[in-house]
């Protein structure tokens, strides 16, 4: 190991040869699987987990990105979701957003063609105009949904990964996972230390920095061991230990703009077959999630403790919980927001540790796949650049600020007004770059996207009309476009959709094919 440099913020360190990882859960394995696959063949990587204080466990549903991580390991798909007792994700389906009884569906993948004149979605507007007008049949353009395969194909339970290109609807699929974050979590640590990570079970307890800049030299155990380290990567989850309990990094706190902070998870026996999305039903203080996986389902039920208390909630997630519990309901608590400085000196917070945004989108495990991207693009070899850290804290910032706003929408833009939480988040004020976002769309349906945006701009859409925000009027360019010919192709597109999504195999069937785990699908369930 070689000694941090003692010149202040210029120079934090010498070079990386040594990295520590405080905390085992899945961003922590995430990041020692990572390191380990691009780190130089002599740099020792050590993680540190205490049982005692246990893994978060929650986190089963995912966005399609986590393809590209497990790609970077070179983990084979069926592999993965085999161990992993996975189901595959086309989606999610909110229901009672908008108002009680309705419901609509946020899916991956794209929605018709956009051509290099206009978004799909401008053609869509117009000839909805059209036939609100009369000027064109009234079944078109029906809703937007029927012209996104993995929309159609969730509705009839089907799937299957993209293939093709060019035309072709079926390279329009896109897909992420639903899967058992614990199995996970273990898959990846068998990887990490087949790959040299050297595992530690202890408890941290005290955290040595150098008594003159700041960066952290070493961790303590409880048993009296000492890990030290040049690079530190804190994912001890929301105890946050070295980047707020050494590093003093302050939180940023969403709490007005996302009000709920608590949850409690319940998983249950599978029933029939299981869905390719994930439902998100709203409820008098809160939602209810439902996740389908091979062997069984996970429930939850995320809410805010102001306006609602435990008892209630665990009464109603029980109640409205489909199969027989597989255990008892588990109680969470969490805070919305961020670490100020995710990067501080030495030592880097990701996944809980570096902040959480609610799981209403499945987006934590991505922000952590994000962190770890980026750390490994700004990889410290040499030694932390203080304008690398400011680069890394910027960008990790403006992830999480982007996931914060599509989030804050889907509570924003509700009719509901039947329970004070949702007169409160139908009232709230809500981060301007929302709102500008929201009112651009207003305008003419124009979705702008913002630098470093997750979310595509066919995800805004799906939510924004989904959540009852519809334009004025449309794109004035899409005029160029005859009617005939809007009104035939249109015609032709959705029918492709539809019949391309109708020839897919059963989402059960396909998992039976390829990818069925030993106590999952291939016994379980006969649905
Ligand atoms: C209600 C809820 C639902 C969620 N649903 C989703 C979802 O659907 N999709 C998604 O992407 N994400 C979801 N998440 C987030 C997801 O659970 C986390 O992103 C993921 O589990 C990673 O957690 P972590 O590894 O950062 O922290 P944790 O799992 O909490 O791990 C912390 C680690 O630090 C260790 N540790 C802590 N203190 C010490 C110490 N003193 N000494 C030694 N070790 C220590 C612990 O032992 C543990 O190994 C959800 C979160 C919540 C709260």
């Amino acid at each position: 190991m070689s000694a941090p440099s003692d010149t202040g913020s210029t120079q934090l360190g010498a070079g990386v040869n040594s990295v520590v990882i405080v905390g085992g859960g899945t961003s922590g394995w995430m990041c020692a699987a990572a390191i380990a696959r691009m780190a130089p063949p002599d740099t020792s990587i050590t993680l540190v987990e205490s049982e005692e204080v246990g893994v978060i466990g929650v986190g089963e549903a995912t966005i399609p990105p986590l393809i590209e991580f497990n790609e970077f390991l070179g983990l084979d798909e069926n592999d993965f979701l085999r161990e992993c007792q996975g189901t595959f994700k086309l989606g999610i389906e909110f229901v009672d957003w908008f108002k009680l009884g309705d419901r609509y569906f946020h899916p991956f993948g794209f929605y018709g063609r956009d051509t290099p004149e206009f978004a799909f979605h401008q053609l869509w507007l117009r000839l909805k105009a059209l036939s609100d007008e009369g000027e064109a049949p009234a079944d078109l353009p029906g809703e937007i949904s029927q012209y996104n395969l993995c929309a159609v194909a969730a509705r009839l339970g089907r799937f299957s990964p993209p293939q093709g290109g060019g035309d072709a609807i079926l390279s329009t699929m896109r897909h992420a996972y639903h899967f058992d974050a614990m199995r996970y979590g273990r898959m990846l640590r068998r990887y990490a230390e087949q790959r040299g990570v050297r595992r530690v079970e202890g408890l941290v307890e005290r955290v040595e920095q150098h008594p003159d800049h700041g960066t952290i030299q070493s961790v303590t155990l409880r048993c009296g061991e000492v890990l030290a380290g040049d690079l530190f990567i804190d994912c001890s989850g929301f105890r946050s230990l070295l980047i707020e309990g050494a590093m003093g990094s302050d939180f940023v706190d969403w709490s007005h703009y996302l009000p709920c902070d608590r949850a409690i998870a319940l998983p249950t026996t599978g029933s029939g077959a299981p869905d390719p999305f994930t439902r998100a039903t709203a409820d008098r203080a809160g939602w209810r999630w439902r996740i389908p996986l091979q062997a069984r389902t996970g429930n939850g039920y995320v809410y805010s403790s102001a306006f609602v208390d435990e008892g209630e909630v665990h009464r109603r997630l029980v109640e409205g919980a489909e199969g027989e519990a597989l255990a008892d309901p588990r109680p969470l608590r969490f805070r919305t927001g961020h670490r100020r400085a995710f990067w501080k000196k030495n030592c880097v917070a990701i996944g809980l540790a570096g902040g959480f945004i609610e799981p209403l989108e499945s987006t934590s495990i991505h922000l952590t796949q994000m962190g770890i991207q980026r750390l490994i693009n700004l990889w410290p070899g040499r030694g932390c650049n203080p304008a690398e850290i400011a680069h890394y804290n910027r960008v990790m910032t403006s992830d999480y600020e982007r996931v914060r706003d599509f989030i804050v929408l889907h509570y924003s833009a509700t009719e509901r007004d039947d329970t004070a939480f949702w007169r409160y988040v139908g009232n709230m004020e809500i981060p301007d770059t929302l709102a500008e976002k929201l009112e651009i769309f207003r305008g003419s349906g124009r979705v702008i996207p913002s630098p470093e945006d997750l979310f595509t701009p066919h995800s805004w859409l799906a939510v924004m009309l989904g959540q009852g925000v519809g334009p004025r009027t449309y794109d004035a360019l899409v005029d160029r476009v005859p009617e005939s010919t809007l009104i035939h192709n249109m015609g032709l597109l959705r029918e492709a959709v539809g019949k391309t999504a109708a020839a897919l195999p059963a989402h059960q069937d396909y998992i039976r094919r390829y990818c069925a785990s030993d106590n999952g699908l291939r016994e379980s369930s006969g649905g």
